[in-house]
């Protein structure tokens, strides 16, 4: 049996060692934690379950393959719920506007606010469009194969390439489709969910609205963390071994091929290493190459996080995922791109993971995790940082929700960028790897393999085709297909 060595137990990396057992691999996972995930973690305190990273979950169905590759139900692992409201959207002029998953719904309810139905309509049909004529060239293949450019996706894409809206920016499509309105600011955001400042990334990248506004938002019953509970009990039972607090060193290589890895002096040999590290980290750490280092460090990155777990007393009337907007988006970016600091009105995301899950949170409480969007580490005094941003947050929900909840926080916990970065070894705490902030990005990404060790591959939301949890496993999915 030829053995795979996977480098980091993230989704991407699970997603590999799963597809690996299903082509006959045995398997063996190397995690320097000590436990699964990576940046999709969880921690409990005083009763209160908190989901530290990722929280929307949309395209369930690139998990559910992995049971199925291996002849098993995911609803036997993963039981998931589609949420009625994909966001509860709070806007600086005090307008509230709930996004229902059911499309219809929520055209009505943007009517009710005073918009033109048929406007949204087109614009959803259009990110329609854009999603089925690039996701199986972008996302479910690899563009740095010429076969890919040959084959049925590319043409398809290529034909329609003048349509991709790839050279206006998402902004300026939504401002011409919304005008100077809220749901500009609304389809705006989605620029974040690949750390990217939606005043510079393409147009091409609105299509993320369609996952969420025409294919659903999903949440597991059990919370986030129950993805990786039933994947890594999937593992377990298809025979992966997980090897925890196990630090990849380096690797032992020929001119041309990988021949297993080192955790420290111990040497694990293999027939095949993929890595789930950021590339980065990769290059500078596991296998150096300062040249190669130096490239990506070129690049921009993309956006970090500031999060608040607060155990908060007292039920809400918030929803699963909440969005409290700043009055100056545009600064904001500037602030994360350019000066690197919080700016000083932000955009407050409140995740509240009880309204799904009762056992969350004890009785008359609820989980809040509050997080604003930071500038990737560089250096900055976190601990000014924070305090900056607290005052800013809790100001904020006060003005939206009509009452002061700092003295309902019963505990707290706070996760900057720099905790991301020594926590999951991303580096600056980017939660996506690069920015998609030109159009050339998609393009600039790391291939899914090596072009010099024939048996090194890449996954995970460094490489192509990106961060989150869907391109992450579609990261798997290509060097699944990768390997006869
Ligand atoms: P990672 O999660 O980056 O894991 C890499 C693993 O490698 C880690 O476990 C690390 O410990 C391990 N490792 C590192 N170095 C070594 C070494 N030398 N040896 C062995 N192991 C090593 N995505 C969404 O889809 N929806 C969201 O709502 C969302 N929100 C987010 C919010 C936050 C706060 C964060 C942090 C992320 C969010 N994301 C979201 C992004 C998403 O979490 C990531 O894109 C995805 O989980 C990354 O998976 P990965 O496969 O790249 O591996």
């Amino acid at each position: 049996m030829k053995r795979a060595a996977i480098i980091g137990s993230g989704i991407g990396g699970l997603g590999a060692a799963i597809r690996l057992a299903a082509k006959g691999f045995e398997v063996h996972v190397f995690e320097k934690n000590e436990h699964p995930g990576g940046k999709l973690s969880q921690f409990e305190v005083d009763g209160f379950r908190f989901d530290m990273g990722p929280s929307l979950f949309t395209l369930p169905q690139l998990v559910t393959e992995l049971f199925e590759l291996h002849g098993k139900k995911a609803s036997d692992y993963l039981d998931v719920v589609e949420l009625d409201m994909t966001c509860n959207y709070f806007f600086p002029d005090g307008t509230n506007l709930r996004a229902w998953s059911d499309r219809d719904r929520f055209v009505e309810e943007v009517a009710n606010a005073g918009f033109e139905a048929q406007v949204l309509e087109n614009y959803l049909e259009r990110q329609s469009f854009l999603y089925r004529f690039t996701s199986n060239f972008f996302l479910f293949n690899s563009i740095h194969k010429p076969s890919t450019y040959v084959g049925e996706a590319g043409r398809r894409s290529l034909k329609a390439l003048h349509r991709l809206d790839a050279f206006t920016t998402m902004h300026a499509r939504n401002e011409r489709t919304f005008g100077k309105t809220n749901l500009t600011q609304l389809f705006d955001r989605y620029a974040t969910y690949n750390g990217s400042d939606p005043h510079r990334a393409p147009a091409t990248l609105n299509m993320i609205a369609h996952l969420e506004h025409n294919m659903g938002a999903f949440f597991p019953k059990n919370g986030m963390y129950g993805i990786v509970s039933a994947l890594v009990k999937l593992a377990q039972e298809v025979g992966i071994a997980f090897h925890y607090n196990s630090k990849v060193t380096g690797l032992k290589l020929t001119k041309d091929k990988v021949e297993g890895i080192f955790v420290e002096s111990e040497f694990h040999p293999a027939e095949l290493v993929v890595n789930d590290t950021d590339i980065a980290y990769f290059y500078q750490h596991i296998l150096p190459k300062p040249n190669m280092l130096k490239r990506l460090m070129r690049r921009e990155r993309s956006s970090s996080a500031l999060i608040f777990y607060w155990g908060v007393k007292g039920s809400s009337n918030l929803d699963v995922h909440n969005i409290l907007f700043s009055s100056d988006y545009r600064a904001e970016f500037e602030g994360l791109f350019k000066q690197k600091r919080l700016a000083n009105d932000l955009t407050v995301y409140i995740f509240i993971s009880k309204k799904v899950v009762e056992t969350d949170a004890p009785e008359g409480c609820e989980n809040w995790f509050v997080m604003v969007n930071a500038p990737e580490h560089v250096g900055q005094n976190w601990e000014e940082e924070t305090a900056r941003a607290r005052e800013i947050v809790l100001k904020k929900m006060e003005a939206h929700l009509g009452y002061s909840i700092e003295n309902q926080i019963k505990n707290e916990k706070v996760v900057t960028p720099a905790e991301i970065e020594s926590r999951t070894a991303s580096v600056h705490g980017s939660l996506y790897g690069h920015s998609s902030n030109s159009a050339f990005a998609a393009f600039l990404r790391h291939p899914n393999f090596s072009r010099r060790y024939k048996n090194l591959y890449f996954v995970g939301g460094s490489v192509h085709p990106g961060g989150g949890i869907p391109l992450c496993l579609a990261s798997a999915k290509i060097v699944d297909n990768e390997i006869s």
